[in-house]
Formats: C-alpha cells, structure tokens, sequence
C-alpha cells in the first residue's frame, strides 16, 4: 500500500507505526536503515557520556583510535596465529604497564616477567586471585597440610570490606573464605593495625586496594609491605600481595602524591587495570601482571599453550574470543599520548576533582569524605551539624533532572548508615563541563532548600 514515493522514508514506514518487537523473533524483518533507526531511538534516555559522573569507564575515544577499532572490530585476540601483530601489540602493552609500575630496569617480558590482556579488571583480579589459591596450594602442600581437608585447611583471603563485588565472586566461585578487614572511622582502608590478626596458615593472599572504587581511598600498601615481609620472615606458609589497581593503576603513575604501592615492594607478586577506566579505552579492556614468569608466581596449571608463528605461547586469559579491537585502541593510546600525555591528561583531572572540592566546601553542609588529592574521586556527605532537610538521595534526583548521574549510597558495612554521594572525575570531565556542573549543582540545591 506504501507509494513508492515513500520507500525510503523511515516516517510513514509500516514500522514506525508499530511497536518493536520484544518477545520473539519477528516472523519477518525489515529494512536495515529502519532497524538502525529504530534500536537507536530505544537509547533515547540513556545516560549522556558528558553528563555521566557515575561510572569510571571511558565514553569519549579520539577520531583516530575510533576508527583504528571499527577496523579492527572483526579480529579475535586469542587467535594468536591467526592476528599475530595483535598479539604482538598486546605483548609491547604488558611490557609498556609493568614499567610504568616499576618492574625494574632491563627487566623484560617473558623472560623475567609475564601478563596478559582481560576483559577487564574482573577477569584481572579473578586471575590474581586464583594464581594465589594455585600457589599457596603448592606451598601448602610441601609444607606437608592436607589441603584436603576443608575443615582444618579451608583457604581464605584477606581483603578490606569496601572490596568491589568480583572479590566475592572470587571467593564464592572457588569455595574461598573471605575475611573482610572492617572500616572504621579511623581506618577507611585497609586496617593496618589489624590486618595481619586475619592472617595465619590457610591465607592464601591479601589484596591491597590501589583505588576503593566506594570512596576512591587507597591502601597503605607500602606499610602492608612492611606487615607481610615481618610476618614471612618466621611464617610456615610466606604471603604475597595481589594490588587490586582497577582504576588508580592508570593514574597513580603519572601524578604525585601517592606512596610506593606497585612492584618496588618486594611481597606485591601481581597487579591489575582496568584498560577502559583511567587507560581511556572503551569498555572490554583490562590488564594483569605478574612479577616473575616463575611457576612460584603463575603455577604452570594456568599456563595453556596455544600455537603462535609456528611455535607456541601461553594463554592465560579466562574468556577466550573477544575482539582485538580493544588492544589496538590501548596501544594507540599508550603511543599516542606517552609518558608526557598521560602526565597532562591526569593531571587536569586532578585540578577538576580540587576545584569540585573547593565549590562543595562552599555549601557549607557537606562534609568532605574524599577531596579528590589522591584519586580524582569527590565523595561526601552531609555534614552531622548542617541544618539541611533533604537528603543526597533527593540530590541525587535532583541533579538527575538536569541530566547529571550523581548516586548516592551507603558506606561499606560498619559504617553503613553514612550515606554519600559520589563524582568520577574522568579524563573527559573537561573544566568547562564541571562549570556546567557546578552551576546545575547550585540550582539543584537552591531547588531542594526551598522546599
Ligand atoms: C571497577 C573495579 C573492578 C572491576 O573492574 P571491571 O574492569 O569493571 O571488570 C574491580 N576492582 C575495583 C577496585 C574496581 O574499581
């Protein structure tokens, strides 16, 4: 019935008419332009990049490394052999990130050292975690345990409480326990007057949190160094330490401030990255490094060896196909930007979250709980004397209405009926957005004071 006139027009078509499909497979499809169009307009209220202070994840990548990933979208990495540049590109990566966290001078991929690329930090701190488990098994059972026996010998983990969820999906998936270090006023990280009381025989490693992605606090990993080499030096079953560096691992190296937290401390055996975080690469990309390429560091029994330019090289991932598009866009940017243009980059992040800072100090209702001097991250509360009658759960609303994404939630267990709210500065928060910001915040709250 439509005239020909109309063919090509999306208005007037019979699917704009009709409402998507949802349930089932449609009986009949439709023309490719029409899909496109309506599968766009289903985003229509999805988060906007610039207005996201939420997440930690990259949403704005160059022209350049933009096109390098279309182009690249349809390579699989773990095809070692069949995409072996990609390969390659992956291996210059891992070298490049364990030298920006000081694997020591001459020191060279493979033959000291080894890593590999991830989905993400997920798959990094699964793969840190259970090179732990592999190896306290070994030790355990030289040192004559029967590890079999659940009862007496169940491993366990030893981490703070304001972990990020893989953490527990670790320990469930691989039958560990995890004893959780509490916060508390005092201690927002990981408790170092307390921590090694949660250490004895079945410990297979504690992981120091290089970045709390709940209040972007970091642990003293440095001073936990000191804990585990003093504890090593008479224990049966010496530890090591897993740096969880999911977002600080790609900032901390470029900007000051910030204690020995990577592999100048002897007992860090292994560090992760989120590659889409601070390494400003769209989601789908993570690191992980062990410091030796030792069985004591990496047991062989994760070591699966797949062909590689007529040889063979280990895999060591847990997923297997993904596109290598996200290794390429790493490369690029660590190419692209160098040692200078991470520097710059990170360091007006650091300048947007002080100055965000400084204009919430302003309000004078909020309580500071993370100024944004180490980690960009900005968290506060409301302060207990502010004579204010709304909450950072209205605020939260509030801002929404003007498009920020700003969440509000409670502080980890112990300290669960402090509510705050939360801004990720990210390498795409330009001055000019947070000025935006800032002016929609003060709206936002002359709105919620004259209720
Ligand atoms: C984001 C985050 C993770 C998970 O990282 P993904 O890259 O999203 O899988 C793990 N640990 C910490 C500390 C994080 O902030």
């Amino acid at each position: 019935m439509t005239e020909e006139y109309l063919e090509q027009s999306f208005l007037g078509s019979l699917e704009a008419g009709q409402s998507m499909p949802k349930a089932t497979l449609p009986e009949k499809g439709m023309n490719p332009d029409t899909a496109e169009t309506l599968v766009q307009h289903i985003r229509l209220n999805e988060a906007k990049a610039d207005q996201n202070l939420a997440t930690f994840c990259t949403t704005q990548m160059e022209p350049q490394a933009d096109r390098l990933m279309m182009s690249a979208m349809e390579t699989n990495a773990i095809d070692k052999s069949e995409y072996p540049k990609t390969a390659a590109m992956e291996n210059y990566t891992i070298s490049m990130i364990a030298h920006m966290w000081n694997i020591g001078e001459n020191k060279e991929i493979f033959k000291d050292f080894i890593g590999t690329s991830t989905v993400g930090s997920s798959e990094g701190c699964m793969l840190g975690g259970l090179s732990l488990l592999h190896s306290w098994k070994h030790r355990a059972k030289k040192a004559g345990l029967d590890i079999d026996n659940l009862h007496e010998h169940k491993p366990n983990l030893v981490i703070m409480s304001g972990y990020q969820v893989v953490w527990e999906k670790f320990c469930t998936y691989w039958n560990v326990d995890m004893r959780q270090v509490p916060i508390d006023e005092q201690h927002m990280s990981l408790d170092m007057d307390h921590v090694m009381d949660y250490v004895d025989e079945n410990t297979i490693g504690i992981i120091g949190i290089q970045g709390i992605t709940y209040t972007g606090a970091v642990d003293d990993i440095q001073k936990l160094d000191e804990l585990v080499s003093e504890y090593n030096k008479t224990a049966q079953l010496p530890i090591r330490i897993h740096v969880d560096a999911a977002f600080g691992g790609f900032f901390a190296p470029f900007v000051d401030g910030f204690k020995p937290w990577d592999f100048r401390l002897k007992n860090v055996g292994s560090i992760n990255v989120s590659g889409h975080k601070y390494g400003m690469v769209y989601p789908g990309i993570g690191w992980i490094v062990w410091r030796e390429n030792t069985e004591e560091y990496l047991p062989n029994e994760m070591r699966f060896s797949v062909p590689y330019l007529g040889s063979s090289i280990d895999s060591i991932a847990i997923n297997f196909s993904h596109s290598g598009a996200h290794i390429l866009a790493q490369y690029y940017n660590m190419i692209r930007f160098g040692r200078e243009g991470f520097t710059a980059v990170m360091n007006n992040v650091r300048k947007v979250s002080l100055r965000i800072t400084d204009e919430l100090n302003k309000f004078n209702v909020f309580e500071i709980v993370n100024d944004g001097s180490q980690l960009p991250i900005n968290c506060w509360k409301i302060a207990d004397d502010a004579n204010v009658n709304w909450t950072l759960y209205d605020l939260e609303d509030k801002l929404k209405e003007y498009g920020w994404q700003v969440p509000a939630y409670p502080l980890p267990a112990n300290r669960d009926k402090t509510i705050i709210s939360r801004v990720v500065v990210r390498p795409a928060m330009t001055m000019a957005i947070c000025d935006d910001f800032i002016d929609d915040l003060k709206l936002a709250i002359d709105d919620l004071n004259k209720k």
